[in-house]
């Protein structure tokens, strides 16, 4: 009986932390500017994984339909590497990566002498790790509302602001309970209504990873996030509201990769009296403690690798990555950087690990570029466009919502000057 008593207070516990788990968080106090109350709406959503090719691919007809009457890019492109966290986070700064600090979901910072996990609640919810300004922090420090639907670091207070309305993170709602909360915001009283609103949906990447890039699975989960666009704007439309856009982006594609052929860690790496080195499978970063010996292990390395990837110094790193010691603003990457040639990844002996991937090189693996679909009145009408990073995502909001950019970004007006009308 006090066994029973006991797991029945035990489950009562976790069901009270699953309640509040859930909860939207709201700042009762917020209000629109009078003027905001007139400016247009964007809700940005972010499909996690979901490669550049695969609305054609699995034939994705709701945002085939929107591309068609908006705009639609050839692909667009992740900030290196091309990983979850650091690219939600260019996303909704402007920044790549090495600029605004999370330079991977997981990496350890030496003069915080603390490690940052995606995984880990508090860090991730701590703006302090997070570099430059989220999109939701300028509207609400400008008087515009913003609501977040489970964005990388929308629970934290990156850039001194919250969203007004936004929940902690978790896997619980289905897409189209999230569409239905997001709805619920557009119903709120103007004065209370968010006009920024981002919305993310994980599926797509979590079957790309388990089942790979080209299974049913990952078609069917495309199909899921397809219908939920559909119906977001569907039901959007029923609101009668005039003047609300969507950006549909991913952050990411995703490669089947070599998972029966790993290449293995060069045994030198693990004696930790001399260095750190942190695999994240699709790239390797290398700290040396001692910086005397950087060099010599760097020829070493480089010495006695194999075709399957390549040593770089940092301070060496191809340009046009923007993950060089010069760009590294907040010291977080490590002297040395290993890249893998996909679909070659670097496993630890005797570890299993999934059968599709990201975090290469854009300009090496096509297969790593994103989606990127906008519509709504503020966007021409059947307009194709090229290749673009995805720091420039940041500018077309902003002109969208007619907000003032309160410090230099990466990403430039260009692209939304070519897809605004
Ligand atoms: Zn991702």
């Amino acid at each position: 009986m006090k066994k029973l008593f006991s797991s029945l207070l035990l489950l009562s516990f976790f069901l009270f932390f699953a309640q509040t788990d859930t909860a939207q968080v709201i700042n009762l106090d917020r209000k629109n500017a009078v003027e905001v109350i007139s400016k247009p709406y964007v809700i940005l959503i972010s499909a996690d994984g979901f490669r550049y090719d695969y609305a054609e691919k699995y034939k994705a007809e709701n945002l085939l339909k929107l591309a068609q009457y908006g705009v639609s890019a050839k692909a667009m492109l992740p900030s290196f590497p091309s990983i979850t966290f650091p690219n939600h986070w260019s996303l909704i700064t402007g920044l790549y990566p090495a600029h605004h600090g999370l330079i991977d979901n997981y990496f350890y910072d030496y003069q915080k002498k603390k490690f940052y996990a995606m995984s880990n609640k508090e860090a991730a919810e701590d703006g302090t790790w997070y570099g430059g300004t989220p999109l939701w922090s300028l509207a609400e420090k400008q008087g515009m509302l913003s609501a977040s639907m489970m964005w990388v670091g929308s629970a934290s207070d990156a850039g001194g602001e919250r969203p007004t309305y936004y929940y902690h993170y978790h896997e619980k709602f289905t897409p189209n309970e999230k569409v239905d909360k997001v709805v619920d915001w557009l119903k709120l009283p103007e004065d209370r209504r968010p006009h920024f609103i981002t919305l993310y949906f994980p599926e797509v990447d979590a079957s790309g990873h388990h089942f790979g890039p080209d299974t049913k699975e990952t078609e069917n989960a495309v199909h899921l996030i397809d219908d939920a666009v559909g119906n977001l704007v569907e039901k959007v439309k029923q609101l009668g509201l005039k003047n609300v856009n969507f950006i549909f982006v991913a952050d990411h594609g995703m490669i089947k990769v070599d998972v029966e052929h790993p290449i293995a860690i060069p045994e030198m790496l693990f004696d930790k009296s001399r260095f750190d080195f942190y695999n994240s499978q699709t790239l390797m970063r290398v700290v040396v403690k001692d910086p005397a010996e950087v060099h010599s292990v760097y020829k070493e390395l480089k010495k006695n690798k194999t075709s399957d990837y390549d040593v770089f110094l940092n301070k060496r790193f191809p340009k046009k990555l923007n993950f060089s010691l010069k760009d590294d603003r907040y010291n977080r990457i490590g002297q040395i950087i290993v890249v893998p040639k996909a679909p070659k990844i670097f496993l630890e002996k005797g570890k299993k690990t999934s059968l599709g991937k990201h975090g290469y090189s854009p300009y090496e693996v096509p297969e790593m570029k994103a989606t990127f679909i906008a519509f709504g009145p503020a966007f021409k009408n059947d307009k194709k466009i090229g290749e673009f990073q995805n720091v420039n995502v940041y500018p077309i909001v902003t002109d969208v919502l007619k907000l003032k950019m309160t410090e230099p970004i990466d990403g430039t007006q260009k692209v939304a000057k070519e897809i605004l009308k």
